[in-house]
């Protein structure tokens, strides 16, 4: 399996002027030596080499010019001999280029074989390897920060700085096994546990900083909640800049769920509109509001959206209670009504100026403090109408994501996340134990366990299985 020769295009399919396909193995020379016409050939190159000539197909016809890179092992991202041809891009030519190479011997790769690769190779550590998958996906500037920082080692450095220092403990406390009577316990056993206490410090911040950062990294789901017809689908569009969603005068029109993505202080913040909120008549408006729930479920923000001219308790509080106890802004939309007619409920501070007023919520909804991160009034159908919305989430954002660019932490998967917490308990234990005078034995077996979890962060004694399902979820070509 390891020696044989995998090929796939690494770039993206479809229409572009480039298209990379890349060869790793102990034949990659050979086979792309054998399908290229230049002025040398691949096994003759020298490493980081770049040639130029001719790709030809199975049948050695000319397919297209292209450049082939040459990088010998172990001096690849593989560790292999790697070949990488760059063409013209396109539905045909990489796919023919593909073809002609799997003709001459190698085998189309797994997703994530080149990366498992590397790995294999030790070419980089479990941890970069999450963080080259990472890397890929990030969808704004601050995630391709954190991921690039976990790819050039930042994360496995703070690994092999907690592994530095539990061994020192670990060794401390073995000490004290091997010689029970050369100290005075329970003095010791008390400096021991502060010792615990100390190094599990910073990974409890570590991982107390982890939601925001993710957050920061994947973006913040925002759910639209409110009954039909409020403009919850006109505040989406307001928000984005066009007509996304559509609008439309007749309630429950929205029911299949409309997402758009803004970026705000260079965090995604995805915009999710579903069905509004009420007794449902029929089954695709049934369907709409299942789906509004699950939007709502998986949001980490509500944007409330009330009626500024026809506020209605019963209504508005049930789509309120859907929200349960989520982080919410409330949108008093239609404020130009209000406006129009005169007939604020609350006196005419409204409407003078309805953007960016401050204004109570209904006291009958009775939205918890902790959970309102703002209130906003909004007119969804004019232009900058709702500026004051798009103001109050990103303040809500600030808070829920950490304001602090520039210092991302490295990109951490759930998998590493779930590790770090391990160790934690597994330091908070030792604590304890130490607290309470339990055997020097338990506490070996609780700081041996946190070094445990902590190998498997950067792989180490990471079951097969795992490492499979890990690489399993990059895409083809990586
Ligand atoms: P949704 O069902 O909550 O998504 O509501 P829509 O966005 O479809 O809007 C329902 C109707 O209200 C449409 O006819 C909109 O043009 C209108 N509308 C939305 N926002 C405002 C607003 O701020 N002022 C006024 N006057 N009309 C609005």
């Amino acid at each position: 399996m390891e020696n044989e020769t995998i090929v796939a295009q690494a770039t993206a399919p479809g229409e572009s002027a480039i298209a990379v396909v890349r060869v790793s193995g102990p034949r990659a020379l050979d086979l792309a030596s054998r399908r290229f016409r230049g002025t040398r050939s691949p096994r003759d190159s020298g490493s980081h080499r770049i040639l130029f000539g001719t790709f030809l197909a199975s049948d050695d016809s000319p397919l297209d010019t292209v450049l082939i890179s040459v990088f010998r092992a172990p001096h690849s991202y593989t560790g292999e001999d790697v070949v990488e041809i760059s063409s013209h891009g396109g539905a045909v030519i990489p796919v023919a280029i593909l073809a002609s190479l799997v003709e001459a011997g190698a085998r189309p790769a797994r997703p994530g074989e080149f990366t498992e690769r590397a790995y294999r190779n030790g070419k980089i550590d479990l941890a970069q390897a999450e963080a080259v998958a990472a890397l890929v996906k990030s969808r704004s500037d601050r995630a391709a920060r954190a991921a690039h920082s976990a790819l050039g080692g930042a994360l496995s450095r703070r690994v092999t700085e907690l592994d530095r220092q539990l061994v020192e403990l670990l060794a401390e406390v073995e000490a004290r096994i091997d010689f029970p009577n050369d100290v005075e316990e329970a003095l010791d056993c008390a400096v021991l546990a502060d010792r615990c206490a100390e190094v599990a410090g910073p990974v409890r911040e570590w991982v107390a900083a982890l939601p925001a950062s993710r957050r920061r990294e994947q973006g913040v789901r925002v759910a639209f909640v409110g009954r039909p017809n409020v403009g919850k689908s006109s505040l989406l569009n307001a928000l984005v800049g066009f007509e996304r969603a559509i609008v439309s005068e007749v309630p429950g029109t929205t029911r299949d769920t409309v997402e758009e993505s803004i970026w705000l202080d260079g965090v995604e913040c995805r915009l999710c509109d579903a069905a509004g909120v009420r007794q449902p008549e029929e089954r695709v408006e049934r369907l709409g509001l299942d789906r509004t729930r699950d939007a709502v479920r998986r949001a980490d923000l509500a944007i409330l959206v009330l009626d500024r001219s026809d506020p209605r308790e019963e209504e508005d509080r049930a789509a309120l209670a859907m929200i349960g106890d989520r982080p919410v802004v409330v949108a008093w939309n239609k404020a130009d009504l209000v406006e129009a007619s005169g007939s604020a409920g609350n006196g005419g501070g409204v409407a003078t100026r309805p953007a960016a007023a401050e204004i109570a919520v209904l006291p009958a909804l009775e939205v918890p403090r902790t959970q309102l991160l703002g209130e906003v009034a909004t007119v969804a159908v004019r232009s900058g109408g709702a500026e004051a919305l798009r103001e109050a989430l990103r303040a809500s954002l600030r808070r829920l994501s950490g304001s602090a660019p520039g210092e991302e932490l490295p990109t951490t998967s759930l998998r590493q996340e779930s590790l770090l917490s391990e160790i934690l308990e597994e330091l908070d234990r030792a604590e304890r134990s130490l607290r309470a005078d339990a055997p020097y034995d338990l506490v070996a077996v609780d700081l041996t366990e946190a070094r445990r979890a902590l190998g498997e962060i950067v792989g180490r004694g990471v079951d097969q299985d795992v490492v499979g399902a890990i690489f399993s979820q990059f895409c083809i070509g990586k």
